[in-house]
């Protein structure tokens, strides 16, 4: 069971200042845009930090001693893709927003922070998994807290590799979202879907998110029905940059 600080605490000095760093810079852009309801250093590097890296073990294992190219959908603040950018300096990491004003903070945390293995681009995940320089070039993908199964289903598995993995965050409500989100999973070259071992504690209290692997079986048809629709009507187009 992760409790504050355990997988945070094991990644050395280095590591943890940058997290701080992140968290810092977290603070001081909620004070002009809102970015996270969760405030104070403690709890941002508790339900941020540490439930982004949650999926570490299961990323280690789809790198299996090679490198690991990642791609976080609707990445908001940077959650989890920079945070695991920073835990993980070998392996590359995409993290993608809609939202320019996201992204630019992404942009200024990875400036700042001199995190080389990553890169954050304004865009919208169904538009980049029809482009062929995203399209099936990724070994997973995550997304937390982004739409429901379906929609998200739709979002990362085109720009996911054959033998590659979704990892998504989702809340207790998940359930009633599998029937319709493996359909459409399975339309896209989805194969299993699996639970993570996962259970965060929060002052004792269990933090009630549930982590989905969904398996790319197969590759994803070159012609699909367009199911997104705007999970947030404050999302951007990126022609409308
Ligand atoms: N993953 C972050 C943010 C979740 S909020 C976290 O866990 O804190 C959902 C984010 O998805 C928002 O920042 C929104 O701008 C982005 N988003 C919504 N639709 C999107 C799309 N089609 N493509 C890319 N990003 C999208």
């Amino acid at each position: 069971m992760a409790e504050a600080g355990d997988i945070l605490a094991g990644l050395g000095q280095e590591k943890n200042r940058q997290f701080d760093e992140f968290a810092r810079l977290i603070e001081e852009e909620n004070k002009i845009h809102n970015l996270t309801r969760i405030v104070g250093p403690e709890q941002i590097r508790l339900r941020h930090f540490e439930d982004s890296l949650a999926v570490l073990d299961e990323l280690q294992k789809l790198a299996a001693g090679k490198g690991l190219r990642l791609v976080d959908i609707g990445s908001g603040a940077g959650l989890p893709g920079l945070a695991i950018a920073i835990a993980r300096p070998d392996w590359n990491v995409t993290s993608v927003d809609a939202t320019g004003k996201k992204v630019r903070f992404q942009e200024r945390v990875i400036a700042e922070l001199g995190l080389a293995n990553a890169r954050a681009i304004q865009g919208r995940a169904e538009e980049l998994g029809r482009d062929p320089g995203f399209r099936e070039k990724f070994d997973a993908a995550t997304a937390r807290a982004v739409g429901d199964l379906a929609i998200l289903a739709e979002l990362t598995l085109p720009l996911v590799k054959v033998g590659g993995r979704i990892l998504a965050w989702k809340g207790p409500g998940v359930e009633g979202e599998l029937a319709a989100g493996s359909k459409v999973a399975a339309a896209l070259g989805g194969g299993d879907i699996a639970e993570l071992p996962y259970q965060l504690t929060v002052e004792g209290q269990p933090v009630s998110y549930r982590i989905l692997s969904i398996e790319k079986s197969r590759p994803c048809p070159s012609r699909y029905p367009r199911l997104y629709k705007d999970i947030r009507k404050d999302t951007v187009s990126r022609r409308a940059r």
